[in-house]
């Protein structure tokens, strides 16, 4: 995430709505990616009007009430519920994080109703309420489950099924994965390059997906999946593999951002044994990243460390697992 500064100089943030020094009015203005002051021309998304949900912009003269990410909405919660409405509300900020990174590869996000065969729509929904729902996506929806912004429940959740960390943005992130592979890999020939360099680096995704979820469940990953995969979970099939790779490759890159913005310097020591990359352009760009990353990380792991605090980044990136974020750094410089 990128860092702000109000008119006044006071520091402001990517969830600012106002400046605490001197009491401007502000909001985030996706398109420019700045905060900037409510005037005559941008006025503050519907949802943040009504239900201070957001703070995103829109440009007056638009005619629309909804911000770009909320446009995205399809479905949301019971508003008339208190905690339904806070839960929702740490859903949006999530959703506005995850938006924020794909606006900055310029991935278009038209809605699924402007755009029926590529667009993106977001039902966020409780599952208590309709337990058919289950966080997932399906054709350009993305379902999440509003019980996920519940820290007790998304605790258990992730301590029954061994998760190294499990938060609202990741999850956004993850499902974003799908939804991206849907719309750029799913419709192209078996034999299309990117379809092969997929199939290379994360198997074959033919093999049946309920039958693969399944057995995961029963069996759990294989003993040496850290060799192979980001987390266990990534071992249960190629497409969930997949969005558990661009997940975490989201995560580094608004990481190093975040450090960088802040004056966090990377130290840029020899990448670790195996992680050197061949030696094209885009290989360069990568291998810088994710030198960047590691050397951040390994600060991040150590502030935890002094805090007593159980390990920011509680993960291991293998040769096999730089390989597939190489691929999701390539996808992420070409999807548009
Ligand atoms: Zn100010
Ligand atoms: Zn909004
Ligand atoms: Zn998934």
């Amino acid at each position: 995430m990128k860092s702000f500064q109000c008119t006044c100089g006071n520091t402001l943030f990517f969830e600012s709505s106002r400046c605490l020094a001197c009491g401007l009015d502000v909001g985030y203005e996706p398109g420019l990616g700045v905060i900037r002051r409510i005037d005559k021309k941008f006025r503050l998304c519907a949802n943040g009007q009504r239900h201070a949900a957001c703070n995103w912009l829109v440009p007056a003269g638009s005619g629309e009430a909804f911000c770009a990410s909320c446009r995205l909405n399809r479905t949301i919660p019971d508003l008339g519920n208190a905690l339904n409405r806070h839960h929702w509300i740490l859903m949006e900020a999530a959703k506005r994080r995850l938006l924020h990174t794909l606006i900055g590869f310029q991935i278009s996000l038209p809605t699924l109703a402007e755009d029926p065969l590529n667009g993106l729509a977001f039902d966020i929904v409780s599952t208590t309420l309709d337990p058919a729902a289950t966080t997932g996506h399906l054709s350009g929806v993305i379902t999440v489950s509003l019980e996920e912004a519940d820290d007790t429940w998304r605790q258990i959740n992730r301590q029954q099924l061994g998760e190294a960390s499990r938060t609202l943005l990741g999850h956004f992130r993850h499902e974003s994965g799908h939804y991206l592979w849907y719309r750029y890999l799913s419709r192209l020939h078996w034999d299309h390059p990117s379809r092969t360099a997929f199939r290379t680096l994360f198997g074959n995704d033919s093999f049946d997906y309920g039958s693969a979820l399944a057995r995961y469940y029963q069996q759990g990953p294989p003993a040496n999946w850290q060799q192979h995969y980001i987390s266990a979970y990534a071992a249960s099939h190629p497409w969930e593999d997949w969005a558990e790779t661009w997940a975490h490759y989201l995560q580094m890159v608004d990481g190093i951002e975040t450090c960088e913005e802040l004056g966090i310097q990377a130290t840029l020591a020899p990448l670790p044994a195996g992680l050197e990359p061949r030696s094209n352009a885009e290989d360069a760009s990568f291998r810088a990243l994710l030198q960047r990353w590691i050397s951040l990380a390994t600060m991040l792991n150590e502030i935890s460390r002094s805090f007593g605090a159980p390990f920011l980044y509680p993960y291991v990136i293998s040769p096999s697992v730089a390989d597939k974020l190489r691929l999701a750094h390539h996808f992420a410089s070409v999807w548009r």
